[in-house]
C-alpha cells in the first residue's frame, strides 16, 4: 500500500485535478490511499474571511462564497465525465458552501473569532476538495470515495495546531480505511483536519496535510509515503531564494526534520515522526513532472562532500536580549528566563549565551515579541532594580538561517566555511547556535540579509553541484 498526498497546487484547478486522477489510477494496483489539501489559495482565503468576520467590519461574505463555490463546481464539471457524479458532487459542494456562509455570518454577528471557529471555517477547504478529487479519480477508472478526516484523526483541543491522539486515531483509521481497500475503493481523505473526541473540528497547523498522510501511513503500515508537490523534490535551498538550488536525491529523516524546523516550507515538521517510528520511506515527487526522480527521505543517505546538504531560512523572528554584568555565575538564571517564557506560552526557537555570561539571547517568533518583553520585565524586576540586569531588549525583523547535513558531524572547518561565507556577503551575525547533534549550524541575522547570506553559504558549500555528487 502506498499512501500519497497531493498539495494545494496539485489540485488547484480542473487540469491539475485531472492530472492527479491520472496518477492515482496509474498506481491503482499499488493500493493507494490518497490525501488532498484544499485547492491552492483556499486556506488563506478562508482565514482572511474568518478574520474579517471576527473583526465585524468585513463586507457580507455571500459574494465571495459564491465565487468559491463556482471555482469548485467548474473544477468538478471539467474534471469529471459522468453527469450523475457531477450532479451529486455539485450538490455536496453547494451544501457545504451554504453552511460555511452561515458559520461566517454567525462569527460576524458575535464579532468574536476563536481558534475553534477558525478551525471550523478553514476545514471547509479540504472538505470541498476531497469529494471533487474522489469524483475525478472515479471518472478516470478506479472506484474512489471521499473520507472526512474528522472521522479518523482524533486530537486534543489545541485549536489551530492540535496534537494527535494516536491510539484512538490509529484504531479509527484502520476501521474506516481497511474495509474500503478490501472492497477496491480508493479512499480520498481530507488533509490537515481532525476532531476532538467530542467531534469538534480541529486542524494540525498550516501545511498539515503532509502530517495527515504520515499519520495514515503509520496506522496502516504503508510501504511508502509519496508527497506529490509542485517541485521536483527537496532542494538544497528554497528555489525562490536561490535560483541554482539542486534537487537532493536522498535525505535522512534527521536532515529533513532539521530543515523543516528551520523554515524549509517544503515539508511539515511533524511528518517525519510516524515515518521514523515505522521506518517508512517518504518520497517527494512532482505532480506535473512525474518522470523526475524526486527525493527519498529515509535512513540510508549519501553524504555530501563538504558536509552540508542544504541551507534554510526561517523569517518573522525576534531576538530578546538580556544584558548585564551581574548575571555571570548566578545558578538558575537561564532557568528563570526559560520559565518566564514557558508560563506565557512562548516558544523559544533558539537560545544562546555568551561565555562571559553577560548576554543571553532568546530567539522567538515575532508574534510573541510583545508578550516576551512583558514576561521578562516582570520576571526580572528585582534583578533590574539591583542592577544585575542592565537592559532587556526585544528586536523584531530577524531571521534564522540553518545549514544542515549529517555529514557536518565530525568534519572540520564547516563552521569556518559557514561564517566565512556570511562575512563575505557583508552580513552581520546577531547570535549563533549549534545543535548538539552537529548536523545543524544556525545563526540569526536581520531579515533583510536573508537572500544574501543564504546564497553565499550555498555557493561556499557548492550545493548547486549536489545532485550529481550524491548517489540516487
Ligand atoms: P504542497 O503541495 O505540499 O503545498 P508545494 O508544492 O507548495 O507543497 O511545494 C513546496 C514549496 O516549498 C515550493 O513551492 C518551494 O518553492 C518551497 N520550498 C521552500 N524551500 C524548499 C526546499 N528546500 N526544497 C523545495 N522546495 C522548497
Ligand atoms: N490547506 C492547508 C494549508 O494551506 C494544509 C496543507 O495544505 O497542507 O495550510
Ligand atoms: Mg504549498
Amino acid at each position: 500500500m502506498i499512501v500519497m498526498k497531493f498539495g494545494g497546487t496539485s489540485v488547484g484547478n480542473a487540469a491539475a485535478i485531472k492530472q492527479v486522477a491520472g496518477l492515482v489510477s496509474k498506481y491503482a494496483d499499488r493500493k493507494p490511499v490518497v490525501t488532498v489539501s484544499a485547492l491552492s489559495g483556499v486556506t488563506d482565503q478562508l482565514l482572511a474571511l474568518a478574520r474579517a468576520a471576527g473583526s465585524g467590519d468585513g463586507a457580507d461574505p455571500e459574494a465571495e462564497i459564491a465565487r468559491l463555490r463556482e471555482r469548485h463546481l467548474v473544477a468538478v464539471r471539467e474534471a469529471v465525465d459522468d453527469e450523475e457524479m457531477v450532479q451529486i458532487c455539485g450538490e455536496q459542494i453547494s451544501k457545504m458552501c451554504a453552511e460555511l456562509l452561515q458559520v461566517l455570518r454567525g462569527v460576524a454577528l458575535l464579532r468574536e473569532l476563536s481558534g475553534r471557529s477558525t478551525d471550523l471555517i478553514v476545514s471547509f477547504g479540504e472538505r470541498l476538495a476531497a469529494p471533487a478529487v474522489a469524483a475525478a479519480v472515479a471518472s478516470a477508472g478506479p472506484a474512489a470515495g471521499a473520507v472526512d478526516a474528522r472521522m479518523l484523526i482524533e486530537t486534543d483541543d489545541r485549536f489551530t495546531s492540535a496534537n494527535v491522539r494516536f491510539e484512538a486515531t490509529n484504531r479509527k483509521i484502520r476501521a474506516v480505511i481497511l474495509p474500503m481497500i478490501r472492497q477496491g475503493v480508493i479512499p480520498v481523505v481530507t488533509g490537515f483536519i481532525g476532531a476532538t473526541s467530542e467531534g469538534i473540528t480541529t486542524t494540525l497547523g498550516r501545511g498539515g496535510s503532509d502530517y495527515t498522510v504520515a499519520i495514515l501511513a503509520g496506522a496502516l503500515d504503508a510501504e511508502e509515503i509519496w508527497l506529490w508537490k509542485e517541485v521536483d523534490g527537496v532542494m538544497t535551498a528554497d528555489p525562490n531564494l536561490v535560483p541554482d538550488a539542486a534537487v537532493l536525491a536522498e535525505l535522512s529523516y534527521d536532515e529533513a526534520a532539521e530543515m523543516s524546523y528551520f523554515g524549509a516550507k517544503v515539508i511539515h515538521p511533524k511528518t517525519m515522526i510516524p515515518a521514523v517510528q515505522r521506518g517508512i520511506p517518504i518520497r517527494l515527487r512532482n505532480t506535473f513532472r512525474p518522470e523526475a526522480p524526486g527525493t527519498v527521505i529515509g535512513t540510508r543517505t549519501g553524504a555530501a562532500p563538504l558536509g552540508a546538504k542544504a541551507v534554510t531560512a526561517a523569517k518573522k523572528l525576534a531576538v530578546a536580549a538580556i544584558e548585564g554584568k551581574g548575571m555571570s555565575g548566578i545558578a538558575g538564571f537561564a532557568a528563570q528566563v526559560f520559565g518566564a517564557a514557558g508560563r506565557h506560552g512562548i516558544n523559544i526557537v533558539m537560545f544562546s549565551q555568551s561565555s562571559s555570561e553577560q548576554t543571553i539571547c532568546l530567539v522567538i517568533e515575532s508574534k510573541d515579541a510583545a508578550a516576551m518583553k512583558t514576561a521578562l520585565e516582570e520576571e526580572l524586576r528585582e534583578e533590574v532594580r539591583a542592577g544585575m540586569v542592565e537592559r532587556i531588549t526585544v528586536e523584531e525583523g530577524m531571521a534564522a538561517v540553518a545549514v544542515v547535513g549529517d555529514g557536518m558531524r565530525g568534519s572540520t572547518g564547516v563552521a569556518a566555511r559557514v561564517f566565512g561565507a556570511v562575512a563575505e556577503a557583508g552580513v552581520n551575525i546577531r547570535a549563533i547556535a549549534q545543535g548538539s547533534s552537529e548536523r545543524n549550524i544556525s545563526f540569526v541575522i536581520s531579515e533583510a540579509d536573508v537572500a544574501a547570506a543564504v546564497r553565499s553559504v550555498h555557493r561556499a558549500f557548492a550545493l548547486h553541484e549536489l545532485r550529481a555528487k550524491i548517489s540516487v
